[in-house]
């Protein structure tokens, strides 16, 4: 008896066993598709990578990464907007809103909250043939992200009822867009095509398109869409965590496999690509024609439309990557060189703008000048003879070899990235087009020299397989070649973002007098880059080397030269293996924005010195190395990102180029006006753009900002006399503060220190100001204050409400309150706001600091309720966010700090991401290289009580609250419009249009 129980105990543990193995390893089967070894890959790269195919055939690339804190994955579906019904155009994109939207296993807005505890983000974007969702966050809390964004897919609820409250938001979204000038572009070109492609459609959704049919209907559609494309064999996913890679497969096996097993039962052909017409999207009779059409924007921009085959399948050639490398060359011989010269461009760019399956567009786009726009004809002219010029060439394979091998340099030494999600979004969409084995390779891959399928591209080059557009927002003063052209045409208007324009096929005449070569004189093809390392092999410094414990342990740079105008940072750190350092050099003079003349000047200034380092920025690019000049605070901003044994050659450029100005009277004209140009175009910006500038404004009296500068005309009078006597008297003002961060040694760098030191000569030595001394204007709000502005842009229709508020200087304690808070509140704004309430498209709730000033801020974009409501809107939500904190429970508490601690000791990515804090602490003149362990120290101080303290000091007590809002132009506008304070009711606001109030409120 007893040894039947032993025997049936015995038995009952083995099935158990079986079932446990059943459903925890074999549950789910895996077919390997490619091991590590096979993949190529970066020089410094230390990832693992595998892919693999699940059960419900969904294959799936991992990538282990065991020094990343940030873990992300993405799924693109190979459908898109091609694959819309006819009759509801955006329904792909309405499905990529939709599928946020809850699942049986989450409530709509759970996803985002749970990310938000461990500084996670999630986006999607729908294309013509793909969609993809990517997330990424704190590898804590990945392993649950991944199972909810697993679920997104599987089991979808698509409720009628957010169906409702989405297209709002699709709505939204497309209004946004129909002012933006690159959007309505594009939707014209699809107007100009054949109206049975599906490429002819509209593809974002609106009101008008998604409520076509009841809401029974488009939730019918939805669900068909969905099961039809959202099934695995149409998918790929992508994902990449700290974890080793067998634990990833596992753990994606687990969720992944069961979306949508139902699929395997039909045996469809592969949809990616597939649409229902065997029509063209442009056949010669929508070609070679002539489009002049209004923009919102100033300025008049020319751009060529060629439609080619497809280029996805060549991706080991790249035909039109040796296009655009000739055409965007910018040396003597070169088209821009040649139009340049005549003043008639300021900008040439060239590429494909679009890629599919089955076709693909280039384009070659041409920013005019005001000359440029009153004689268009002849910019058209230059660049069809100076392609036909590359037509009647043969392929060069020395020039093609270049960029095989540039590109070669920059693919071996590349970076890790820090934007995973991006990235990983890349990464899915490219495993449909590209072999797995180069999937990282891919896109700079250049090893195919084919000169018969390269020329088979350039000639297709030409003005009848082309689309010319013409934009402005103006009449020209010279109407004879606009009346020569459409003198037959009708007027007409886009039918989605109304943009008026006019077309006309080209004649004969003109398309004779385009095949010309003999418009283009002195035509090269291109000149050897100069720029290409020597270096071939990583540099490191290896832990067991005593030499090397401080350079690998520390961030914090030595002080390696200062005197009184120029001080040098160095911290020679080669962690990250590449042979490359990054210098940032900061060029500071005090009058950089002290009034709107000097002001002027340094803008002017500033556009001569990118101008002339335009050709070497690009040069520089296409080795691998990168030149970036921007504005700072104080004056101008430059980071260089370069191989070490080009230092020398481009410093010596550089320094000529910016302390060694040399501009002439004819130059300075055309100077002053792309630089008025510039800066009225500030005008044209989005009105969450304009409150930030209001802001600085408000916040820096005498600050400069382009405002002054458009709203004041007497500047653009400024004489060359003038010009150059303000010049030259800044000029001796430059002081420089110099970062030299990387693989770089002592000896190499006092070379540097005496160049510089020779430029500064001359200077008279102004004292280098720390930004936060010279920031000592940044001015502290007094009492809670609302500016109500009415938006200048006539066709504007969002209104904008930001609301600030300010915390104080940016200390230990206090960053990390604002942490705290910030992840409390987790989704709520956008949740409340966006979701629920549909305010608008662009909603945001973050914190930023400002000059070493910390802020909350708040902001709403849009036309459903006026500012005074959206003001009252942000207020209830911070009402709810207080009984949040009240509320919160210790174990989620304890969670959150724990969140921001891993957070905090999280590895950097890459050397710019390093180098960015060890700028900001010098920048600053806060030289707090160690912030990161204060911080971690500082934070188990922190209560749940004060939390609440600060809230109420914040938000209830003492608001320093400026709340800027901004009133689309064509709505009703009044100042005295009453302001309710939820959160303190005897609270008096001002409500004030003129910037000065602060200065007035202090007294
Ligand atoms: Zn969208």
């Amino acid at each position: 008896m007893t040894f039947c129980y032993i025997l049936l105990a015995i038995l009952s543990f083995l099935i158990l066993v079986f079932l446990f193995f059943y459903i925890h390893f074999s549950r789910y089967t895996i077919e390997i598709l490619l091991r590590d070894k096979y993949i190529i890959k970066p020089l410094t790269d230390d990832r693992k990578y595998r892919f693999i195919r699940l059960t419900n055939g969904l294959d799936s690339f991992l990538i282990s990464d065991t020094n990343t804190g940030v873990c992300a994955a993405s799924l693109t579906v190979g459908a898109g907007s091609f694959q819309d019904d006819d009759d509801i155009p955006g329904l792909a994109h309405f499905t990529e809103h939709m599928i946020y939207l809850g699942s049986k296993s989450n409530k709509p807005g759970d996803f985002e909250e749970y990310l938000s505890n461990y500084f996670g983000i999630t986006n999607a974007y729908t294309e013509n043939e793909k969609t993809t969702f990517y997330f990424q966050v704190g590898c804590k809390g990945f392993i649950k992200a991944l199972y909810m964004f697993s679920r997104m897919f599987a089991e979808p609820l698509f409720d009628v009822n957010f169906m409702n409250k989405e297209i709002n938001s699709v709505n939204s979204e497309n209004c946004k867009n129909s002012g933006q000038d690159p959007w309505r572009q594009h939707q014209l070109l699809k107007q100009m095509s054949n109206p049975l492609h599906p490429f002819y459609r509209f593809n974002t959704g609106n009101n008008e398109t998604l409520e076509y049919f009841d809401e029974k209907t488009l939730n019918y559609r939805l669900r068909r869409f969905y099961d039809k494309f959202y099934i695995p064999k149409n998918m790929k996913f992508v994902v990449l965590a700290n974890l080793d890679i067998d634990t990833i497969q596992y753990e994606v096996s687990q969720y992944f496999s069961d979306i949508r097993l139902d699929s395997l039962q039909n045996d469809l052909p592969p949809l990616y690509g597939l649409i229902k017409t065997n029509e063209s999207p442009f056949t010669s009779e929508y070609l070679g024609k002539i489009v002049w059409y209004k923009k919102i924007t100033s300025v008049a921009a020319l751009d060529l439309v060629f439609y080619l085959d497809e280029v996805i399948s060549h991706y080991k050639t790249k035909p039109t990557n040796y296009i655009s490398y000739l055409l965007k060359h910018t040396g003597p011989g070169s088209l821009f060189k040649t139009l340049d010269d005549k003043r008639l461009v300021t900008k040439i760019d060239a590429g494909l703008i679009t890629t599919f399956k089955n076709f693909s567009l280039f384009s070659v786009s041409i920013e005019l000048t005001d000359e440029g726009f009153e004689d268009p004809m002849s910019v058209i002219t230059t660049t069809f003879a100076y392609l036909n010029n590359i037509r009647n060439k043969d392929v060069s394979e020395k020039i093609y070899d270049e960029i095989h091998r540039t590109s070669k340099i920059r693919f071996k030494f590349s970076e890790k990235k820090e934007n995973y999600g991006d990235y990983l979004a890349s990464l899915s969409s490219s495993m449909f087009d590209y072999n797995y084995k180069e999937i990282l390779y891919a896109d700079e891959m250049h090893t195919n020299f084919n000169s018969t399928i390269i020329k088979s591209f350039i000639k297709k080059l030409t003005p009848s397989n082309c689309l010319l557009f013409l934009g402005s927002n103006r009449y020209p003063n010279n109407m004879k070649f606009l009346n020569q052209l459409f003198t037959n045409s009708k007027n007409k208007t886009e039918v989605w973002y109304k943009t008026k324009y006019i077309d006309s096929k080209l004649d004969l005449k003109i398309l004779e007098e385009l095949t010309k070569t003999s418009n283009f004189v002195n035509f090269i093809e291109r000149t050897p880059n100069n720029y290409i390392t020597s270096q071939d092999n990583i540099v490191s410094c290896l832990e067991n080397n005593e030499q090397c414990y401080e350079e690998i342990n520390s961030i914090k740079p030595t002080m390696y030269y200062n005197q009184t105008n120029l001080i040098v940072w160095h911290k020679l750190d080669r962690s990250f293996l590449i042979p490359k350092v990054i210098i940032n050099i900061n060029i500071i003079s005090p009058f950089f924005r002290n009034n709107p003349s000097d002001y002027l000047v340094f803008n002017i200034l500033f556009n001569y010195i990118s101008d002339r380092l335009e050709s070497l920025t690009s040069d520089l690019k296409e080795t691998g190395n990168d030149l970036e000049i921007k504005f700072s605070e104080n004056g101008y901003f430059i980071q260089l990102y370069v191989f070490t044994d080009l230092v020398d050659q481009i410093m010596t450029e550089l320094l000529e180029v910016i302390f060694n100005p040399k501009i002439n009277a004819k130059n300075f004209k055309d100077l002053l006006k792309i630089t008025l140009d510039e800066l009225k175009q500030t005008k044209d910006e989005e009105p969450r753009q304009k409150a930030e500038r209001y802001f600085t404004k408000i916040l820096k009296f005498n600050v400069t900002t382009p405002i002054e500068i458009y709203s004041k005309n007497e500047l653009q009078d400024l004489s060359y006399l003038n010009f150059n006597s303000i010049l030259e008297s800044r000029i001796n003002t430059f002081s420089v503060n110099t970062l030299f961060y990387g693989s770089m040694t002592t000896s190499a760098l006092k070379i540097q220190i005496e160049k510089m030191r020779k430029y500064l000569k001359n200077s008279s030595g102004t004292k280098i100001i720390p930004l936060i001394e010279y920031l000592h204007a940044h001015k502290l709000i007094p009492v809670p204050v609302i500016f109500r502005i009415s938006n200048d842009l006539k066709n504007e229709r969002d209104d904008v409400v930001v609301n600030y508020f300010q915390v104080g200087v940016r200390d230990y304690k206090h960053s990390l309150i604002m942490n705290i808070i910030e992840m409390i509140w987790g989704n709520m704004f956008y949740y409340r706001l966006r979701t629920i309430e549909q305010l608008g498209y662009n909603v945001s709730a973050n914190k930023q600091i400002i000059d070493n000033n910390m802020y909350f801020v708040f902001l709403v974009q849009g036309n459903k309720k006026n500012p005074v409501e959206m003001n009252l809107e942000i207020d209830q939500v911070l009402w709810r966010l207080r009984d949040k904190i009240i509320s919160i429970p210790d174990k989620k508490f304890i969670e959150i700090l724990n969140s921001i601690k891993t957070e905090l000791m999280k590895k950097d990515t890459n050397l710019k991401e390093r180098v960015k804090k060890v700028w900001s602490e010098i920048e600053n003149n806060t030289l707090d290289f160690k912030r990161k362990e204060y911080l971690l120290q500082e934070i188990d101080l922190i209560t749940k009580s004060d939390i609440l303290k600060a809230f109420d000091e914040i938000f209830i007590d003492d608001p320093k609250k400026m709340s800027i809002q901004i009133y689309a132009s064509n709505l009703f506008f009044n100042k005295d419009n009453q302001e309710v304070y939820y959160l303190n009711a005897n609270l008096n606001y001002h409500v004030t249009q003129n910037v000065a109030v602060l200065d007035s409120l202090e007294d």
